[in-house]
């Protein structure tokens, strides 16, 4: 059973200096995780997807939260360096599932714990 919780999504009402677009932005760079720009005391987690429907363009959305303060933020038209990989679990159906049911952050949290969604990005 998946846990429900309260979200807190950084609209630019919630996040007005915008850090977590920041944090957002620094994982895609950086290919690391971030510790929280909120409590600072948990890395944030992510995830990272290429919508099919977008093929072939490599832009992808990319969803960033932290598991400690519940605040999230995705930001679309990600676009990769050329030899950097996600590797891909999900299908889009199964996302675009989780976002019908308004599901998607209790979702991704959990195929984070379980491991079913990857930690990292990898080069190659
Ligand atoms: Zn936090």
């Amino acid at each position: 059973m998946i846990k429900r919780r309260l979200w807190i999504p950084c609209s630019t009402e919630e996040d007005p200096k915008q850090k977590m677009l920041w944090s957002a932005s620094r994982i895609v760079t950086n290919l690391k995780a971030e510790n929280c720009p909120y409590c600072s005391d948990s890395k944030l987690r992510f995830y990272y997807h290429e919508f099919e429907v977008l093929k072939p363009s490599r832009r992808g959305t990319l969803w960033v939260w932290c598991n400690n303060c519940n605040h999230w933020l995705h930001i679309s038209g990600v676009k990769l360096e050329a030899n950097v990989r996600y590797v891909r679990t999900k299908s889009d159906q199964e996302i675009a599932e989780c976002e019908k049911k308004h599901r998607l952050l209790d979702t991704l949290n959990y195929f984070w714990e379980n491991e079913t969604i990857p930690h990292e990005f990898c080069l190659e």
